[in-house]
């Protein structure tokens, strides 16, 4: 559904059902399928234009949710896949060829990184990594053989903002397609399409699932972009479960109260973590002194709760203390759900074309929909047994 006159919020409560399809339910049912008869033979040789043919190429459950997902990101087509890695090898794979080069931004998602540098590479795809802070200085990397700028805004580990509508102006003048992994906002605080990108990519695991249980990926895209994305997604044979395609649209009707409690909660604790003498420096782009704060004003309606922040150097046992300590805040791979996390990180080791180097120990957090004073006591409690 694209409505254009409703408010996101209203579009998110409507989309991707029909319930006068379904017996009036509300939701669109969990439809397990492989097999998907056809009436006659005169059917069955039309099936080529039929919208339903086979459980790996959709049902009405999937179907819903590219629907959904249309809605949310502003976009003409959306397919879904099994995992955001998933999605983004998929996008990546779809502008492969041979002799191809690839722009990626150095803050790049780890395994976006990994396919290129160890898959990509392989055919004979070459990869440039630029600053993430480039901005239209992206022109001086291009080169005649460049098929694709890929962003990431914030950046993983290190949320720099990237002037994303300065990198699309070129790319449309020297005719390179644009992807950006907008999986930070959860679609819901930005829509990148709108901002002249060709394909918005997701992990659906995150917000849009909302609670830490189900792996999804979501590709959002221009009509001019679909043809060959589909084509891509179809030869891999990679297909969302029923299940998991019923629990993100689930997820979907709920995402713009969570993602406002995010803003709200993530700001708070980032600003009191600001104030903390352990604390060296806080990577949040809503926080005015932060140095991607007017892009984020720019490109994004609101914050969601994953951020990064630096402590002063402590030696791993001491770290330890902090970390084992807690109990609010689990430690794991992922974020997006309602509950809190946070991990140590290390964004130095992986980084080429830029240095990070802040003095201290990186952390990444995720502040969850618990009650911030609840976290920041928890947060007090492990900076003093660092000493
Ligand atoms: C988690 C994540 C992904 C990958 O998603 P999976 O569903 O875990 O495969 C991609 N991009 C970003 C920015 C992520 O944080």
């Amino acid at each position: 559904m694209k409505n254009d006159d409703l408010g996101l919020d209203t579009r998110l409560a409507h989309c991707g059902r029909s319930p006068a399809d379904h017996s009036g339910t509300v939701n669109t049912p969990v439809y397990r399928a492989s097999t998907i008869l056809f009436p006659n033979l005169a059917a069955l040789d039309a099936k080529e234009s039929a919208r339903l043919r086979y459980g790996r190429r959709g049902t009405p459950t999937t179907h819903a949710l590219e629907d959904a997902i249309c809605a949310l990101e502003g976009a003409d087509k959306a397919l879904v896949t099994p995992s955001g890695v998933s999605a983004i090898s998929i996008i990546l794979m779809s502008y492969a060829e041979p002799g191809a080069h690839f722009l990626v931004t150095d803050s790049a998602y780890g395994p976006t990184r990994k396919f290129c540098e160890f898959t990509l590479k392989k055919f004979g795809i070459e990869t440039t990594y630029y600053d993430p802070t480039i901005g239209a200085d992206i022109e001086t990397l291009i080169r005649p053989e460049t098929k694709l700028i890929w962003m990431e805004s914030p950046g993983s580990q290190t949320f720099e903002v990237q002037d994303v509508s300065a990198i699309t102006e070129v790319a449309r003048r020297r005719g390179i397609v644009t992807v950006i992994d907008n999986t930070w906002s959860g679609g819901y605080f930005c829509q990148p399409i709108s901002q002249g990108v060709d394909i918005s990519v997701q992990a659906g695991t995150k917000y849009i699932s909302g609670h830490s249980d189900l792996m999804l990926g979501t590709i959002a895209c221009r009509e001019s972009e679909y043809d060959r994305l589909r084509e891509a997604y179809l030869r891999f044979g990679l297909c969302v479960g029923p299940d998991d395609a019923f629990l993100a649209l689930r997820g979907l009707r709920t995402i713009g109260v969570r993602m406002a409690q995010h803003h709200v909660n993530g700001l708070e604790v980032a600003r009191w973590l600001g104030e903390q003498d352990e604390v060296l420096r806080v990577m949040h782009p809503a926080l005015p002194d932060d140095p991607g704060h007017t892009l984020w004003q720019r490109h994004f309606t609101g914050a969601s709760g994953l951020f990064g922040f630096v402590i002063r150097a402590v030696d791993r046992t001491a770290l330890a203390r902090m970390f084992d300590g807690f109990t609010l805040f689990g430690m794991g791979s992922s974020w997006g759900g309602f509950e809190s996390l946070m991990v140590p990180s290390n964004p130095s080791v992986y980084r080429t074309a830029t240095t990070w180097e802040p003095g201290g120990q990186t952390i990444r957090i995720h502040v969850g929909l618990e009650h911030p004073a609840d976290l920041i006591r928890e947060i007090r409690q492990g900076l003093d047994r660092l000493r």
